[in-house]
């Protein structure tokens, strides 16, 4: 799993508080963490050491911690970053979006792919085709991935499907509507308004246009 570290940099001290020690550094170092899953972060400190952290634990592999036993700057650090929203809570890493590449904290059980706020599709949006230009709105977005979905149709699952073949097999599917229904005389014609089936990261979501709301 690709998971991204905070960037290396010192943390304000809050106005008023007296900090001393370990308390003071864990704050004015400049160190990054990188959330490593089960609990377990890395911390590269200001001289480019790195240590390993079992936060819940309260271990870190430092000389401050092995041979003094006390809760080391590095610790403070992380327990500072997760309050600050810099650094995630266990159970969860830090990864990229797949379309901007913000980052975003996930459960580290999640499969993937990941977006930020503003690229997570919901029925009702508006998105993109990449390979046609198309612009579709999503009526579903489903858990099942794109290879264990099978287009009736073609005789093959969405994975296989001639078009899809460069997206990832494992990334779930998204069910979407072209808006150009045929409206007849008697009211629209049903098939016009077939929902098709796309690898989640073949579609790209699209900003609300201004004005419509
Ligand atoms: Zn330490
Ligand atoms: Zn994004």
């Amino acid at each position: 799993m690709n998971t991204t570290a905070s960037p290396k940099t010192p943390l304000p001290v809050p106005s008023g508080d007296r900090l001393e020690g370990r308390s003071r550094r864990a704050r004015t170092e400049p160190m990054s963490v990188l959330p490593l899953g089960d609990g377990l972060y890395e911390v590269e400190s200001a001289s480019e050491q790195t240590y390993l952290v079992d936060l819940e634990g309260g271990r870190c592999t430092c000389p401050d911690h092995v041979f003094r036993g006390v809760r080391c700057k590095h610790i403070r650090r992380i327990a500072i970053e997760i309050t600050d929203g810099r650094t995630p809570p266990p159970g969860e890493i830090t990864v990229p979006c797949h379309d901007c590449k913000t980052t975003v904290f996930v459960d580290e059980t999640d499969p993937g792919p990941f977006y930020c706020e503003t690229h997570t599709i919901w029925p009702g949006d508006t998105v993109v085709d990449r390979e046609t230009g198309d612009r579709l709105t999503v009526v579903d977005v489903s858990v099942l991935r794109a290879d264990a979905v099978r287009i009736g149709a073609a005789d093959c699952t969405v994975a296989e499907y001639g078009t899809n073949e460069s997206y990832n097999p494992d990334v779930p599917v998204v069910g979407a509507v072209y808006p150009h229904a045929t409206v007849a005389r008697h009211g629209v014609v049903p098939e016009s308004l077939k929902v098709y089936v796309f690898p989640r990261t073949r579609l790209e979501k699209q900003p609300a246009r201004l004005g419509s709301s």
